[in-house]
């Protein structure tokens, strides 16, 4: 069974057919500010994810020193997925999914960077940058 998401407007479509493999909160200031507020994001396989319709993108070396790609909806706006942190692996927005609820968040990460109205949630692993990698 596909799991299933889009922009606002409905111009980008994507279908994944891989399970999540890891679903987080990202609080650094790109994140900030591309999505409004923290970022909430999903690991998928890039080879797992057909998108539909025309997008574009936002390239700027992230946190990482590496270049992160952010890829939205030219015409409604919309965030859909950053790449560039680990290869063949893609960072979709959580707040695309047709049914959010299969988005399950694991971590808090960049969490030094989180304004005071914006706490990361308690009881939940939360690294002050970038999580350590396995
Ligand atoms: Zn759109
Ligand atoms: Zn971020």
């Amino acid at each position: 069974m596909a799991i299933t998401g889009g922009c606002l407007c409905g111009a980008v479509r994507y279908e994944l057919s891989a399970p999540m493999l890891f679903g987080g909160f990202c609080y650094c200031t790109d994140c900030r500010k591309s999505s409004g507020v923290h970022a909430a994001s999903m690991a998928v396989p890039e080879a797992a994810l057909t998108i539909t319709g025309e997008t574009r993108e936002f390239s700027k070396i992230g946190g990482s020193g590496h270049p992160v790609a952010r890829v939205f909806c030219p015409t409604c706006g919309s965030p859909i997925l950053s790449k560039g942190g680990r290869p063949g692996v893609v960072m979709l927005k959580a707040g695309t999914l047709d049914d959010p609820e299969y988005f399950k968040p694991m971590a808090s990460i960049y969490t030094s960077r989180a304004p005071s109205w914006d706490k990361p949630r308690e009881g939940m692993p939360a690294f002050p940058e970038m999580m350590p990698q396995a």
